[in-house]
């Protein structure tokens, strides 16, 4: 038999790395170009005891419980609640934007009636997204989303796809909907957890089987090679029966239809010698000149002990990918829109010619998949992975 590799250890990579080992009792190498393993989701301890996540906040939020079930295989789960805040004209308002938030930016009084059109409008809706809103029948309404998107949406999707509301796939303005109740929850999803012990064990845990070997800090582009006669992708000058490839899809194909557009963020931290520094665990700043966010990472509860005099915020300045950068240099959201749809398409459709190759995951498959999404998807692609390899 020949060699299996998987490129990338984010979840995409270690769940079918995971499955293959596991349940096709193959050998299997996980190739990352990173030093470490967990993708996106890697977590470390700074010298304070601070659990941070390197790449920016990551929450598990789903309604399915299977995916709670598989990764409760990994790790112990602690339920965290993602709560925030956003900081509006000089006031901290609930985030995602709700009734108490209507009561915080017109006033109690005024958000009385406008409650009333409200409830009446969306009678049995949870969460109502800021376009329909501006296009409420009701006058008031249309005027309250308008003074949201303006002060809000606007403003955060300039700064975040550094693109107009109108340039924004219409996804990226849904994903924020406002609570029709005075829900806190940033999402209103049934499940929401935390590794307890942060998500790096999960991954380790993940990754730890006598099938698995990890081979960090190796860029698997300097090993992949395409055999156009046979139609197969070699891997160090040898036939490998199946690549897993987690990576950008562009990038395996040398950009020869052009780069695809990501944004990434430069994550500025601070610390002070405070038991506390934000009221909440996140508070977004729409209307800041730069930055979009700030965490506070000691405020999340993985049910470990951080009560120290010292916190810490990491500020998210976004910026336009560019690997060749400094700063900016990984690549975080793709940035969806039809014209690099397309572009995505021309590059699936050369894989796609390839008979031993899988392309799985957030960059491979230039998806915003959320960690729920992504999870689910790798373990429908261990499907496919198997009819290749059996
Ligand atoms: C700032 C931010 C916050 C987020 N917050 C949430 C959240 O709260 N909840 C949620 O559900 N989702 C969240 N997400 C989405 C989540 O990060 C993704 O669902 C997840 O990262 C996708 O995992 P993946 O394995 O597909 O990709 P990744 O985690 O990106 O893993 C890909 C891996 O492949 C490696 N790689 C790439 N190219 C090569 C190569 N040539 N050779 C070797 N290795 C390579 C990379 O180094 C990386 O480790 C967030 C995303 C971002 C950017």
């Amino acid at each position: 038999m020949g060699e299996i590799i998987v490129v990338g250890s984010g979840f995409s990579g270690s769940i079918l790395a995971r499955k293959i080992a596991e349940e096709l009792d193959r050998s299997v190498t996980v190739v990352e170009k990173r030093s470490h393993i967990g993708g996106n989701m890697y977590d470390y301890y700074d010298e304070n005891g601070i659990l941070i996540q390197k790449y920016g906040p990551h929450f598990l939020n789903t309604n399915k419980y299977f995916i709670i079930e598989f990764l409760e295989k990994y790790a112990k789960l602690y339920p965290h609640q993602t709560k925030l805040l956003s900081f509006v004209d000089n006031k901290y308002v609930r985030l995602p934007f709700n009734f108490e938030t209507v009561q915080q930016l017109v006033g109690p009084k005024k958000a009385e009636g406008l409650l009333a059109k409200m409830r009446e409008e969306y009678a049995s809706r949870d969460r109502v997204p800021i376009m329909e809103l501006l296009n409420s029948k009701n006058e008031d309404v249309r005027e309250y989303g308008k003074l949201l998107f303006d002060k809000c949406y606007k403003t955060y999707v300039a700064k975040q796809w550094g693109k107009t509301p109108e340039e924004v796939d219409s996804s990226v303005m849904d994903r924020v909907p406002m609570a029709m109740n005075y829900d806190e929850r940033y999402l209103n999803k049934d499940f929401q957890y935390l590794p307890k012990e942060g998500f790096t064990k999960l991954f380790e845990n993940m990754l730890n089987h006598p099938n698995i070997k990890v081979e960090l800090n190796t860029d698997a582009l300097d090993y992949i090679a395409f055999d156009d006669e046979k139609k197969i992708i070699t891997y160090d000058g040898k036939d490998v029966d199946l690549l897993v490839f987690t990576g950008a899809i562009d990038e395996l194909f040398q950009l020869k239809y052009g780069r695809l557009p990501y944004r990434s963020l430069d994550i500025r931290y601070t610390y002070e010698k405070k038991k506390s520094i934000l009221p909440s665990e996140i508070v977004s700043y729409p209307q800041a000149k730069g930055y979009t966010r700030s965490t506070e990472y000691k405020k999340l509860t993985y049910g470990i002990d951080q009560d120290i005099n010292i916190s810490m915020i990491a500020t998210e300045y976004p910026l336009e990918y560019n690997p060749e950068n400094e700063v900016g240099n990984t690549p975080y959201y793709p940035t969806v829109t039809e014209e690099n749809f397309k572009l995505y398409e021309k590059y699936k459709k050369e894989a796609e010619e390839y008979g031993n190759i899988i392309l799985c995951g957030r960059l491979a498959e230039y998806r915003y998949y959320n960690m729920d999404i992504c999870i689910e998807h790798a373990l429908e692609k261990f499907e496919t992975v198997k009819e290749i390899l059996t």
